[in-house]
């Protein structure tokens, strides 16, 4: 199966990717995870990436998808993967139909006004964990692999608000696009905790 995660910057997706990764076996794919990667090896999609980020605006659509299909080729993603961050505008739903096949989409909703703290509050592990600042109690290392937590360079309420921006007029688009094609399926309750947001995942993957 293959799945698409959509939902506004802060709603969770990546929290909930790795609880799906690890419950379904599928394959996690985050282009924002690549790009991050890419920054951090000094590539030149690093350094085209890091411009487009630390803004929050887009990186082009040419050298996103073009990542996209060349990770879908790889042996790994033959037994079903999820797309987090990926397709970001109709653009990119496009082009990924004539290269994969998607089954679902699932968009996580989250009242706007909670996603800004949700961000700045953020602080990420190397491995792929994400925490909030509000149940760390000052703990600085990740309960799941005792990695130093960070504050990721795009979470600053200046970028914040142009990713938010970004999200409402390029992505929003998508839950439409999903919904004509019979492949959307709504987590309503995206405002909950990560097991309550998870629970409801699990009642539509079954
Ligand atoms: P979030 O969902 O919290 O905004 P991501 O890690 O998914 O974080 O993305 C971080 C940044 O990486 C985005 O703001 C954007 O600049 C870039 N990016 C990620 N995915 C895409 C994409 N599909 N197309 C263009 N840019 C992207
Ligand atoms: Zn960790």
């Amino acid at each position: 199966m293959n799945i698409i995660l959509l939902g506004a910057p802060g709603a969770g997706k990546g929290t909930q990717a790795s609880k799906i990764a690890d419950k379904y076996k599928l394959l996690h794919i985050s282009t924002g995870d690549i790009f991050r990667a890419n920054i951090k090896g000094g590539t030149e999609i690093g350094k085209l990436a890091k411009s487009y980020i630390d803004a929050g605006k887009l990186v082009p659509d040419e050298v996103t998808c073009k990542i996209v299909e060349d990770r879908l080729t790889w042996d790994d993603a033959g037994n079903g993967y999820m797309l987090d961050g990926f397709p970001r505008n109709i653009y990119q739903a496009e082009q990924l139909d004539k290269f994969a096949k998607v089954d679902l989409c699932l968009n996580i909703d989250v009242d706007e006004k909670l996603l800004m703290d949700r961000i700045c509050g953020r602080r990420v592990c190397a491995c792929g964990e994400s925490y909030h600042v509000s149940t760390l109690n000052g703990a600085t290392t990740c309960a799941k692999c005792g990695g130093e937590l960070y504050q990721r360079a795009d979470d600053n309420p200046e970028t914040v608000k142009s990713r938010l921006d970004t999200y409402n007029t390029q992505t929003a688009p998508l839950i439409d696009y999903y919904k004509k094609q019979g492949k959307l399926a709504t987590v309503t309750s995206g405002e909950g905790s990560p097991d309550e947001v998870f629970a409801q995942i699990i009642k539509i993957l079954g």
